[in-house]
């Protein structure tokens, strides 16, 4: 995506050589015009794959997430970091997570009424850095029976090792951009995404 490859090249901000703070248009601020163009991007990566739900963490993850529900026609759910009080204990699924950027770890939750074993889920989330989120969120889909179709991100760190995890695991991952290096304050992309 050309667009969100100069977004990000004319209002990212890196923070050392594995963060990037985007919080002009994905983090803090949201480009909603952008974020249609996400959805309609992930949409049609994944179309004619029957998705049922799309799942994503918040708080990210939910803008990219939900216009990728829009575009679906699909109910979108978005993982809770902390347990609330207005859901029973016995009444949702939790699995545990590490925060990259915040270095702790977390549980993520799902109430079972909104994800069923006949379930095919879509999973969207801001960035993709060590896996960590991802692999927390399959581990929900997979408690519930339902099924995971595939991982949706906006932004891959590619020097990282999350997609590789994911692909071992057996998970289809589409990356929007993916960054190769991030290295000497630049940004470069992986060569193949320049055409895009
Ligand atoms: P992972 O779980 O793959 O290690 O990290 C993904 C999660 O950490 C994302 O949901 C995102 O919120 C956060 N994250 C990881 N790397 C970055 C980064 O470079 N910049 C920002 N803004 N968030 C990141």
């Amino acid at each position: 995506m050309e667009r969100l490859k100069q977004k990000i090249l004319n209002e990212g901000c890196i923070l050392s050589e594995n963060v990037l703070k985007v919080d002009s248009f994905l983090n803090h601020q949201v480009d909603p015009f952008l974020m249609k163009e996400i959805g309609e991007e992930f949409a049609k990566r994944f179309k004619n794959q029957e998705i049922t739900k799309v799942l994503t963490l918040e708080s990210s993850g939910i803008a990219p997430a939900l216009m990728t529900s829009l575009m679906l026609k699909v109910p979108l759910i978005f993982a809770k970091k902390k347990n609330p009080l207005t859901l029973k204990e016995q009444d949702v699924i939790t699995a545990e997570v590490y925060s990259y950027t915040k270095q702790e770890t977390n549980t993520i939750a799902v109430s079972r009424e909104f994800l069923k074993e006949n379930d095919q889920v879509l999973i969207i989330d801001d960035f993709l850095a060590n896996g960590e989120a991802a692999l927390g969120l399959i581990r929900l889909i997979e408690q519930t029976g339902a099924k995971v179709v595939g991982i949706g991100i906006v932004i891959e760190k590619s020097f990282q090792i999350g997609r590789e995890k994911i692909e071992k695991a057996g998970y289809r991952v589409e990356s929007l951009v993916r960054i190769q290096s991030m290295k000497n304050n630049q940004i470069q992309f992986f060569a193949k995404e320049v055409l895009q």
